[in-house]
């Protein structure tokens, strides 16, 4: 996606560049042609009238002209200088010459022939601006994305290769795609059994959980074409060109039907239709335009319309009736066995060490998506061939776990005493105050090695796929979040920058707690989504907000105060983990036990 959008731009300079090189050789043309025609037009020059006078008086010695040209050179008697002059017209001229001559007034009279090469390199010449305009012209209309055919050059469509096979779990979602198959291998049956199946399937889940993967093996299995497009690809400045890509596109899907036509990212044209204008406006008519094409089917018309989001609740109501997008899947995140098949069908093509198994590498990495799992193994295979290992080794592994979760290390970067000392004593409190906190003991690295943006980390263990997490969890996630700042607050008697992604993660995780979750024992269950509605808060009255606003700050401030009294109560073992961590910058899960014995 992003790659063909750069591309997109790559595309539009090029044109910008070689409009304005068009433009500039147009002009130069122009002006040469100004010019020869001024110079020409000296007193070389001798006007039609002036020339008959001449004829009349005897004076015109020679005329010679060319085949389909208009202009005659002219020597006259007394005159050295040969002069030219425009003939009106050559048949009328050439009798003239002829009746002259039989009156006894010789005049040497020549018609040469024309020359070919001349005349076409003249006529090509002086046509050149035109065509340059024209190519301009043409140029610019594609900078604009007119034309083209509606770009229907955008929807790509290709013969997809991929199978169910390469999709890893999702076992319900591939059963229940089957029948989409089935229709597209065999339209007739299901016509004839007077079965409907879906036209449009919504696909729903997180980017990278493999909603086009999954849309690509239906077209692979049922081996027909895949229409992909956008959905940001229609928002375009132009009123109505989002509209006319959309019939365009189902225009070229009816021709080549049966298909499957894929619109990713369809909230950006099928979010509620509002009664603003401009962009809004622009976006209403492509949705409307999507309905109608969505309703337009004939029963012939084989094509299945699959679209993606990760906000459905986003799309306007309209979008989901019967005979639209009336079916609804939702992709979750994988869970364990999810992911350790995801893992396998992207190691097939890798050398692994023989003591690496799939399924630990499954265990560490719960809530990554399909995605990141098979960026983690290719990002594992970059780091072993730069390393020059003989194949994939467990520290390669870990390694591009970490690059994928918290960054690249940064090695190059220079560290003050000073800064070293405050991230070891925040990543040391983070470690500390979650080591007596039951839900957040599981550590597994602590680090002061910058990666990405963070000056350290505190890893913890992930190995347990859970669907449900408690209040008690979450407050104590806040209480661990908040263990940094404790840390320096309550050693330096400073606070530093270095906290603010954990404050940010703690605030959004206590306001989800307040209007996600109903978990406020003051506000009690309730949901407000303010992403949703923005009005939603305004509806519910002014003291309602400032109760959850007291809320999360009620919250964050106790998490906070228990942080600040655990490190109190552990001052030793924070200074000791702090030390070693400014000794040995990582500290693993065994050495730490072992230091908070
Ligand atoms: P989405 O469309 O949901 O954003 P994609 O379908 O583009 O996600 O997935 C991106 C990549 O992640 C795929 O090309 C594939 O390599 C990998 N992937 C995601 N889910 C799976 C899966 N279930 N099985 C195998 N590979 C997957
Ligand atoms: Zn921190």
């Amino acid at each position: 996606m992003d790659e063909r959008k750069s591309q997109k731009d790559k595309k539009k300079q090029f044109y910008i560049i070689l409009a304005s090189v068009l433009l500039l050789i147009a002009i130069a043309i122009l002006v040469v042609i100004l010019v020869m025609q001024t110079n020409t037009k000296k007193d070389t020059e001798l006007s039609y009238t002036d020339l008959i006078k001449q004829i009349e008086e005897g004076n015109v010695e020679k005329v010679e002209m060319t085949a389909g040209s208009t202009t005659a050179k002219i020597k006259l008697k007394d005159i050295e200088e040969e002069k030219t002059t425009l003939i009106p017209s050559t048949q009328a001229f050439i009798e003239l010459i002829q009746e002259k001559s039989l009156e006894g007034n010789h005049i040497d009279f020549t018609q040469k022939p024309q020359n070919v090469f001349v005349k076409i390199s003249g006529t090509l010449f002086s046509l050149l601006p035109t065509i340059l305009l024209v190519i301009l012209f043409i140029l610019l209309i594609k900078l604009q994305g007119l034309g083209d055919k509606g770009k229907v050059y955008d929807a790509e469509t290709t013969k997809s290769k991929i199978k169910f096979d390469d999709v890893a779990g999702l076992e319900e979602e591939k059963q229940e795609m089957i029948e989409i198959v089935d229709f597209l291998k065999e339209p007739k049956k299901f016509y004839e059994m007077g079965a409907k199946i879906p036209r449009g399937v919504l696909l729903c889940g997180q980017p990278g959980t493999g909603k086009t993967l999954i849309a690509k093996a239906i077209a692979g299995e049922a081996n027909v074409p895949f229409i992909s497009m956008s959905g940001s690809e229609f928002i375009e400045m132009f009123a109505g060109l989002g509209a006319s890509r959309v019939r365009k596109l189902f225009e070229k899907a009816k021709k080549i039907s049966p298909c499957i036509v894929f619109i990713d990212e369809i909230d950006a044209i099928g979010s509620r239709r509002t009664s603003g204008s401009g962009a809004e406006t622009e976006n209403n008519q492509t949705l409307n335009q999507l309905l109608v094409e969505m309703d337009g089917f004939d029963t012939e018309e084989t094509i299945i319309v699959l679209a993606a989001t990760n906000r459905p609740e986003m799309l306007d109501k309209a979008l989901l009736r019967p005979g639209r997008f009336d079916r609804q899947i939702t992709i979750a995140l994988p869970d364990l066995r999810g992911r350790e098949e995801i893992l396998k069908i992207h190691a097939k093509d890798k050398k692994f060490a023989p003591n690496i198994d799939m399924k630990d590498i499954a265990g560490d990495t719960a809530g990554f998506t399909g995605a990141e799992l098979a960026n983690i193994l290719n990002e594992a295979a970059i780091i072993a061939t730069i390393k020059e290992h003989e194949e994939i080794t467990k520290n390669d592994i870990e390694d591009a776990v970490k690059k994928v979760t918290v960054g690249l290390e940064k090695q190059s970067r220079v560290i003050s005493e000073k800064d070293k000392r405050l991230t070891a004593f925040h990543e040391a409190g983070h470690a500390i105050v979650s080591s007596t906190l039951q839900t957040q003991k599981d550590i597994k690295e602590v680090s002061i090695i910058p990666r990405g943006v963070a000056g350290g980390y505190t890893m913890y263990k992930t190995n347990e796929d859970k669907y449900y997490i408690s209040k008690t969890e979450m407050q104590e996630k806040l209480i661990a979040l908040l263990g940094g700042r404790a840390a320096e607050k309550v050693v330096l008697n400073d606070i530093s920058t270095g906290a603010s992604n954990d404050i940010e993660v703690a605030t959004q995780i206590a306001k989800n707690m307040v209007i996600k979750y109903g978990m406020s024992d003051t506000l009690g269950p309730v949901f407000i989504d303010t992403e949703k509605d923005p009005y939603e808060l305004q509806l519910l009255g002014e003291k309602f907000g400032d109760a959850i606003g007291a809320e999360v700050k009620i919250m964050l401030d106790n998490a906070y105060a228990q942080a600040q009294n655990i490190l109190r109560n552990n001052m030793d073992k924070l200074n000791k983990v702090a030390s070693v961590l400014m000794e040995k910058e990582v500290i693993s899960a065994e050495e730490f036990q072992e230091l908070i014995k």
